[in-house]
């Protein structure tokens, strides 16, 4: 997909400087395989660089009165809405997503800023009442200080503005590190930043060697902060190298999504729920339904009418303005889609639609209905990250739960039932970190999203998402 847009930066932004190192690493297009940019090839040195420039300008950004910052975000979020197109079009070239769900994906971003925009001037302390009749007591909440941030392909532009939104908003200072396969959008959303008048310094962003950027920052004792979102494996091993340097962090990382609909659910309300949470973005997001549980008396009548939805989703490019399943990230990405299948299959699993590669080119996948999954095959236990839905069914609530729950991730759960009581009910049981009921789209701005066990620590978003960006201060006031 081509794209022409002066947003479009072949450059890394350090202390306000567009920079390039000699070193070069291409990003294509998923759709094409086609080259259509480079960005610089930096590593340790550059982030170091990056490291002392958000240093330098915390002082002056993490003194700003609240409302300046919030200003600034503000005309950053409306910047963000005036090129949507622009930005949307680069994000599905490099990334492969529709153009109508990458346009949704711009706006969700700017609404973080929005959001923090206004948080930025509700970070409250508090007054308590004293130990002793001659103390007061005050609880401030600071800015934590320099924060690093680490974001993954699946949303080149969301997952950034959710880490730089509430940092920014509290008066942290920032270097970011975007994935390898989609820098563009982050480089843009850095061009937005600077042309809403953000200082030199504030946000810096550095692309390419993922080991020797992430070593560097995570070793500096001058960095505060890590916020990641990307793989558990991944996550743990940046955890274990912020050890050492005593560092706060956020890790939003991998999910295993159970899907449940039970008996008494409105039947088609609940395959257009799985069709939105399973197929968005082609299933590459770490909240998309992984395994669908339903109940074993409509068992047959769902697993008909889903196949048959799924069959008429149109799989195409970006480029195309009917696509709804773009391609997948990568070749490694397609493999792990064909080898869950296979598993299944080996294991009894029937396939009732796709399995298969599409004609559209070598990223792209048939949407994939598999029937008769069982707890023991891949599908059930990792995260698939492709357009596949594997159907298990169930008999009781009890027996369901102790199956969902006895996955060590933990990050989404979708209940459809028309029981209250029983969405409560199951709700407060679930290990996951977010429930949908009787919906199968639970992101927004205004909600903290985030999971436990193996699918993370902290909240991204909503009034909690700023937490994760300040420390408390307790002052203690002797009276003479
Ligand atoms: P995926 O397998 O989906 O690519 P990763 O967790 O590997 O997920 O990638 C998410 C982000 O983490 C990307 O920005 C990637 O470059 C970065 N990353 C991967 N490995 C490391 C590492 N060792 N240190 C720092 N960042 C890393």
């Amino acid at each position: 997909m081509a794209v022409a847009t002066s947003l479009k930066r072949e450059a890394c932004l350090i202390d306000g400087q567009w920079v390039t190192n000699g070193a070069w690493m291409d990003v294509d297009d998923p759709a094409t395989g086609q080259v259509i940019g480079r960005v610089p090839m930096m590593g340790g040195p550059e982030a170091k660089s990056a490291i002392e420039a958000a240093r330098s300008a915390l002082p002056h950004w993490s003194a700003l009165a609240a409302h300046e910052r919030a200003a600034l975000l503000r005309t950053f979020a409306h910047l963000m809405i005036d090129r949507a197109d622009a930005l949307a079009r680069l994000l599905s070239a490099e990334q492969g997503k529709p153009h109508s769900e990458a346009l949704g994906e711009i706006h969700y971003s700017a609404s973080y800023l929005d959001w923090f925009s206004e948080e930025a001037r509700r970070i409250y302390g508090e007054i308590v009442p004293g130990h002793q009749r001659d103390k007061r007591i005050f609880v401030l909440r600071q800015p934590i200080g320099v924060v690093a941030a680490i974001t993954p392909w699946n949303f080149p532009a969301a997952m950034v503005t959710r880490k730089i939104g509430p940092a920014l908003a509290v008066g942290c200072t920032i270097i970011l590190k975007p994935a390898e396969q989609t820098p563009f959008t982050a480089l843009a959303i850095g061009a937005l930043a600077e042309e809403a008048g953000l200082p030199k310094g504030v946000l810096n962003i550095v692309t390419g060697d993922p080991v020797g950027i992430g070593a560097t920052l995570t070793a500096s004792p001058e960095v505060q902060k890590l916020s990641f979102t990307g793989s558990t494996a991944t996550g743990a091993k940046l955890m274990a190298q912020c050890a050492p340097t005593i560092k706060k962090v956020s890790l939003e990382l991998g999910g295993n999504a159970p899907f449940i609909v039970f008996g008494d659910a409105d039947i088609e309300a609940a395959v257009q729920g799985a069709i939105a949470s399973k197929f968005r973005n082609a299933g590459q997001t770490c909240i998309c339904t992984n395994r669908l549980f339903i109940q074993r008396e409509i068992y047959e009548c769902f697993a008909a009418r889903f196949t048959e939805a799924t069959c008429s989703l149109v799989v195409a490019p970006a480029s195309d303005p009917n696509s709804q399943i773009g391609p997948l990230i990568d070749q490694r990405a397609m493999a792990k889609v064909k080898a869950h299948i296979a598993d299944a299959v080996s294991k009894g699993a029937f396939v009732a639609t796709g399995g298969v590669g599409h004609a559209e080119g070598e990223n792209f996948f048939t949407p994939t209905v598999l029937t008769h999954a069982t707890a023991d095959m891949c599908v059930m236990q990792e995260e698939t990250f492709g357009p596949v839905a594997a159907l298990a069914s169930f008999d009781n609530e009890e027996d369901l739960i102790k199956t969902v729950n006895a996955s060590p991730f933990g990050l989404a759960a979708y209940i459809y039932t028309r029981d209250v009581s029983r969405a409560w009910r199951v709700s407060e049981k679930l290990e996951t970190g977010m429930v949908g009921i009787n919906t199968g789209l639970i992101s927004t701005e205004v909600a903290p999203f985030g999971g436990v066990k193996a699918s993370g620590l902290g909240r991204e978003g909503g009034r909690q998402g700023i937490d994760d960006y300040v420390e408390t201060k307790y002052i203690c006031l002797h009276l003479d």
